[in-house]
């Protein structure tokens, strides 16, 4: 049942992860509560049946998974098997048939091994901090089959709602139908937990990190504005079905776009691409949006490969990619491997904080032989295929001596060379750094962990691992700056890039290309075709006076009028 009551309306906030609007009756997805503790022990004969009871029901529970994960796609079709195989995980199913050999019940023994596994999860933080949301939806699928009852989940629908949960877990998010799930907005979870991810896939409008939406009852009317991060409750009838209305133009500019970038007093924005391998590389290309690479993260080639490969081998991989771009920039990143990217054949060191560890131009001081190989490979690939512009650039470079090395060897080979900044000491001090350079590219991504001091990985910090951070927003101006009086050319690759709002506040700084994932360039491109230069420059003069995310955001919108109305 839909209620619908026009009041003063109630906004929640949260971290918008995919853009659009929707308004459509709640529905929560809850969680099953956990059952009591206080069963009566198991005598001893009653524990083999139990143990056999469990092992059966992760069994069918793990099949089920798999089964859907085979009738998926892409991410969805990953993530499902991911938690397919946690269902039958050993340490989980050791530690259960523990308690269960112990005397505890089965269903309360399934409850006592995931707390005991999901608190080492979360001490371990990162990655595996964000599967405890699968490690506890694997325990409710798993009781609900010991107990005999329905597998649990989100609600079904027969009409579109808005989705609310504390976390989705992959398994719930896969299956969903978009032209029933409205909107998703969830309590917990990142920009990267697999809610966002399979959400982006599904092309569903979702926010995350949205605190004080517990208040939000079951079936009243939600806007769902995930430009702004908003969540209404009480909107008036007139004012949603204009948002809705509005949004559905700003889909048909989008669709209407078509390159090269430029805003639309006819200033040039390059719009890249951000690729891993060839096959990336072809959807790019083929897609027909992107002007070239602006971002080719090599250490994703390799996350698999135990052995270095050859210098012939690794010409060859790249080799590919430029083709796909024989005419285009073609911006090669070397290694970055270490932290959350982890290459077999790479130093990989344990750290108590690997994010601040030996990762990306770092893992150099370990094994100095690789980078030279690998510019010596890229070199070969660029003139194998007789491409002319290959430009190479260092991830996580934070010092000045780091640079002129690189930039040294780059050189040599008889490419250009460029840095990321992504380490704040190098934006803070980007006047020695730039001239040393060809290019600099802004990684948002990393920028803004290190900035905030948080972890990107981490679910319970989206507010803090948000580019639009006032201070993050600063350092990428000042970079930006310095970049132009120095001449030197500044893109952007981080995902920041890819928020059309944010794109055109980059633009007013003086970035003068965006490279991102392929599906976000025609939304950039449609926004900045609707804004002239001198909006951009006023959007990045507003946003100066902000002191929180969503303050940026306001203040950039007052400057940079809507997408559709411009068309
Ligand atoms: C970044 O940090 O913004 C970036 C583009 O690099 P990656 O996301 O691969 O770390
Ligand atoms: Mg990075």
């Amino acid at each position: 049942m839909s209620e619908f009551h026009e009041g003063s309306p109630c906004v929640h906030y949260g971290t918008p992860v995919v853009s659009g609007v929707a308004w459509a009756p709640s529905a929560w997805a809850r969680r099953p509560t956990l059952p009591a503790q206080d069963e009566a022990e198991l005598t001893p004969d009653q524990r083999p049946g139990a143990i056999d009871a469990y092992m059966t029901a992760t069994d069918v529970v793990a099949q089920r998974l798999f089964e859907r994960a085979e009738h998926s796609e892409g991410s969805a079709a990953e993530v499902l098997a991911v938690t397919a195989s946690m269902a039958t995980d050993k340490s989980w199913r050791k530690e259960t048939v523990r308690y269960i050999e112990a005397g505890v019940p089965a269903v309360q023994a399934v409850v006592r091994a995931t707390a005991k596994l999901i608190d080492s999860f979360e001490r371990a933080g990162g990655i595996m901090g964000e599967r405890t949301t699968d490690l506890r939806d694997v325990r409710d699928r798993v009781i609900a089959e010991l107990r005999g009852e329905p597998e649990p989940g989100i609600p079904r629908t027969d009409h579109p709602v808005v989705l609310l949960a504390d976390d989705l877990s992959p398994a719930d998010t896969a299956g969903l139908d978009p032209s029933m799930y409205s909107a998703i907005v969830t309590e917990f979870g990142g920009p990267t937990s697999h809610t966002s991810i399979i959400a982006r896939q599904l092309g569903i409008p979702c926010i995350v990190a949205a605190r004080t939406i517990g208040q939000i009852a079951e079936g009243v009317h939600v806007l769902v504005d995930a430009h702004t991060g908003t969540i209404t409750t009480g909107a008036r009838h007139c004012d949603a079905h204009d948002a809705v209305a509005h949004e559905a133009e700003r889909l048909a500019a989008i669709r209407a776009w078509h390159g090269p970038g430029r805003t639309r007093d006819d200033v040039r924005v390059e719009l890249l691409a951000n690729v891993q391998d060839d096959v990336t590389t072809r959807l790019a290309a083929h897609s027909g949006d992107a002007e070239g690479i602006g971002l080719f993260r090599t250490e994703l080639y390799f996350l698999n490969t135990q052995v270095e490969p050859s210098v012939d081998d690794q010409a060859v991989l790249y080799g590919k990619v430029m083709q796909e771009f024989p005419e285009s920039k073609v911006v090669v990143r070397t290694l970055d491997s270490g932290s959350d990217k982890p290459v077999p054949f790479a130093p990989l060191l344990e750290e108590a904080n690997p994010a601040l560890g030996v990762r990306g131009i770092r893992t150099t001081g370990h094994n100095q032989e690789f980078l030279p190989r690998q510019l010596d490979a890229i070199r070969l690939a660029a003139s194998s295929v007789g491409h002319e512009h290959v430009l190479v650039m260092a991830p996580m470079i934070s010092t000045v001596a780091e640079t002129q090395w690189f930039a040294g060897l780059v050189h040599d080979r008889g490419l250009k060379a460029g840095i990321m900044v992504e380490v704040p000491s190098v934006a803070i001090m980007i006047d020695k750094f730039a001239p040393l350079v060809d290019f600099v590219s802004i990684g948002t991504n990393d920028l803004t962990q290190y900035v905030m001091a948080a972890d990107r990985m981490s679910p319970h910090l989206a507010e803090y691992t948000d580019p639009w951070q006032p201070s993050v927003l600063r350092l990428i101006a000042h970079t930006a700056k310095v970049c132009r009086e120095t001449g030197t050319d500044v893109c952007v690759c981080g995902e920041a890039a890819a928020d059309p709002l944010l794109a055109c506040v980059l633009v007013g700084m003086g970035v003068q290309s965006l490279s991102m994932a392929c599906p976000a360039i025609p939304p950039v491109g449609a926004r900045l075709a609707s804004v002239t230069l001198e909006q951009c420059q006023a959007a990045s003069v507003a946003i100066r006076e902000a002191t929180s995310p969503g303050e940026a955001r306001h203040f950039a919108r007052t400057q940079l009028p809507p997408l559709a109305s411009a068309h």
